[in-house]
């Protein structure tokens, strides 16, 4: 059994929900697919909570823009991301835990491969940037999404768009609510699936909850989280350089 968690996004409460939960399912294998570090206001805590607790980190767009800078981000998400740079770089006076901190976080592996199975945090064809959408998929066959299928053989996990669901080869898309909370391997037959595994920190599926995913024996389920929103949506207001907004939408997972 393991779990599969994204989209961190400096939400330590959140995270904190997570590991609690998999505490208490005993789950020691932990898989990441990036975006540690954005938009959020526990930059550093998360980044060693993660590095403590994942076997396996990819690299997320966020986590890319520490290095080569936030392009093509708004604005409130570029803000975020040069304050959460200026938390996380090391300077001249840094101590070791800081460098290593900072040489974990940008030296991140693009992709993991487990058997059939592929992690990125986009997409295989540009794994930190592309975003893989059930409404997109649903247009029916495109070049973008067979070369997509293309480049797995079972199951592709992926977070980045917040959207917790599964795109299977035949373009058709399910919610976890759809699909009755679970993804059966067997159900598939034969068919392909694209995971989206959610966001833990900052979900915009309308239910603010923290997501993610366990897969235990070919199942993959969505689990959602409760915890303490509001004491993130503090941190955010206590960090001038964040937007507020950046918190409030914690609230209602938008
Ligand atoms: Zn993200």
């Amino acid at each position: 059994m393991y779990a599969v968690i994204s989209d961190i996004h400096s939400n330590l409460e959140a995270l904190t929900a997570v590991l609690a939960d998999l505490d208490a399912l005993g789950v020691r294998d932990v898989r990441c697919l990036g975006d540690v570090v954005g938009y959020g206001p526990s930059p550093l805590e998360c980044v060693d909570l993660v590095q403590r607790r994942a076997q396996v980190v990819v690299r997320g767009n966020h986590d890319e823009a520490l290095v080569h800078g936030a392009y093509g981000f708004h604005l409130r998400a570029k803000d975020a991301l040069d304050w959460t740079r200026d938390q996380l770089r090391p300077g001249f006076m840094s101590g070791q835990a800081v460098r290593r901190r900072w040489d974990w976080l940008t030296t991140l592996p693009l992709r993991h491969e487990d058997g059939p199975d592929v992690f990125v945090h986009g997409s295989p064809r540009d794994p930190t940037q592309e975003y893989l959408m059930a409404a997109e998929a649903a247009y029916g066959p495109s070049e973008k999404f067979e070369e997509v299928f293309a480049a797995f053989d079972r199951l592709l996990f992926v977070g980045h768009t917040h959207h917790p669901g599964v795109i299977t080869s035949d373009y058709e898309g399910r919610t976890p609510a759809q699909l009755g909370g679970a993804l059966r391997v067997d159900d598939l037959a034969g068919r392909k699936a694209i995971v989206n595994v959610g966001s833990v920190g900052q979900p915009r599926d309308g239910d603010p909850r923290a997501c993610y995913v366990l897969v235990d024996d070919d199942v993959v389920t969505w689990r959602r989280v409760p915890y303490a929103a509001d004491r993130t949506v503090a941190r955010v207001r206590a960090t001038p350089r964040l937007h507020p907004s950046l918190g409030e939408r914690l609230l209602v997972g938008t």
